[in-house]
């Protein structure tokens, strides 16, 4: 796997795909840098050779040339995160951004306008990804957010580097994270899979059964999975047509010697609000006009025993609505016992979407041993997929 450390950059132009797809308040001021410093590793690395970077990225889903989506509102946040002048070509394409790249100094940087004023990056147009490739030298990819798509600047493009393409620091991070989950695990391994829906995760479960010691499930799948071994459930959210599938799900893990962890007891509430009254209750015990939301105490117990003795953890998805603050006690417990385990010495993965942004929500971000930034490439990657940015980079 060729990264950015492969190479030294000095006097060279790498253009750089970057994930610089930021929030903007209506003054168009950045309200979270967490992207823009996540590729400054990168970008500091090249600059330290000697070289110079011109960035590309997207920024929201414009169509056409929108100016609220224009990647000058944020010139000034990235060069105050990056500590060095950024320059600004008002296009991504032809002599404006030509010309810019070619006066570029080493130890400069550009940014070009975003990528997504030409309806040929997400079409993945080979002429549009030629242009963009004739600005540099090397290319780097250190845009994990958008690795899944097979888009101009994502993945097209690589093809016109085929010796001088790479990882970034932080896309390289993203995929040894995962292999340390996956492929060149400690056991025993644990994943957590909560979130609403078995449905949108039944792909990730059945690529990990094969992975994994344990299984912890929770969140709203849970009752998908109580009702199909008989419980009663109440109100509580189930996916009818998914539970013969819950059920082969439990066959499956049996015969691969995967012990499933799902809760026992549940917060049970007569409304979806923070006004709701609740109750705990077994999980296969729930009356009518009550819905399970959160993990009960003796689940959280169960749940914590496995994580203690895991020595790799992955965790996707709450274990209950966590938005609503009287049903976010599992999911912060969780994160809880995860963070214990990981000063305890194990490797912990947080990835896509909810369960990144509860991580963060309760201040437990730096107590894991990696939160991944992308959360349908994530996603992907644990379904087992091979990611096209990612293929076109090892090609
Ligand atoms: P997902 O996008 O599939 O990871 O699901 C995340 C969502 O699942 C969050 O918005 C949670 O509020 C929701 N969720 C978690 N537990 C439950 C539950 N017991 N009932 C309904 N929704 C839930």
């Amino acid at each position: 796997m060729k990264t950015i450390n492969d190479f030294n950059f000095k006097d060279k132009k790498a253009i750089v795909r970057v994930d610089f797809n930021v929030p903007l308040d209506e003054n168009f001021n950045v309200t979270d840098t967490n992207r823009i410093e996540g590729a400054k590793p990168t970008i500091d690395k090249i600059l330290a050779d000697g070289g110079s970077v011109i960035l590309m990225s997207h920024l929201g889903r414009p169509k056409g040339k929108e100016e609220k989506y224009s990647l000058q509102h944020i010139v000034k946040t990235v060069s105050d995160v990056l500590g060095v002048p950024v320059q600004f070509a008002s296009d991504c394409r032809g002599e404006i951004a030509s010309n810019a790249a070619a006066k570029l100094l080493p130890r400069q940087v550009l940014l070009l306008e975003n990528l997504r004023y030409y309806p040929e990056e997400e079409a993945g147009d080979v002429a549009f990804a030629k242009e963009l490739a004739s600005l540099g030298d090397i290319y780097v990819n250190d845009a994990f957010g958008t690795a899944h798509r097979a888009h101009a600047s994502t993945t097209i493009i690589a093809q016109f580097f085929p010796e001088n393409k790479c990882f970034g620091l932080l896309l390289a991070k993203e995929i040894e994270s995962l292999n340390k989950v996956l492929n060149n695990s400690v056991k025993p391994v644990t994943a957590v899979l909560g979130g609403s829906k078995v449905s949108s995760k039944i792909t990730v479960i059945e690529n990990i059964l094969d992975k994994v010691d344990h299984m912890i499930i929770g969140g709203g799948m849970t009752f998908t999975f109580v009702k199909a071994l008989g419980g009663k459930i109440g109100d509580s959210i189930c996916e009818d047509d998914k539970m013969e599938l819950a059920l082969e799900i439990l066959k499956k893990a049996k015969e691969k010697g995967v012990q499933i962890h799902i809760p026992v007891d549940v917060v049970a509430a007569d409304s979806f609000s923070n006004d709701a009254n609740t109750q705990i209750v077994d999980v296969k015990e729930i009356p009518n006009g009550w819905q399970g939301l959160d993990a009960g105490p003796k689940s959280l117990e169960n749940f914590r025993k496995v994580i203690m003795e895991s020595k790799t953890i992955l965790w996707n998805g709450p274990l209950g609505v966590f938005e609503l603050e009287k049903f976010a006690n599992g999911t912060i417990k969780l994160g809880e016992y995860i963070a214990e385990a990981t000063a305890n010495g194990a490797f912990s993965l947080v990835g896509g979407g909810d369960s990144v942004s509860a991580v963060k929500q309760f201040g437990l971000e730096d107590k894991m041993s990696y939160v991944s930034t992308g959360g349908g490439a994530m996603l992907e990657m644990l379904e087992g997929q091979t990611l096209p940015g990612i293929e076109a980079i090892l090609s």
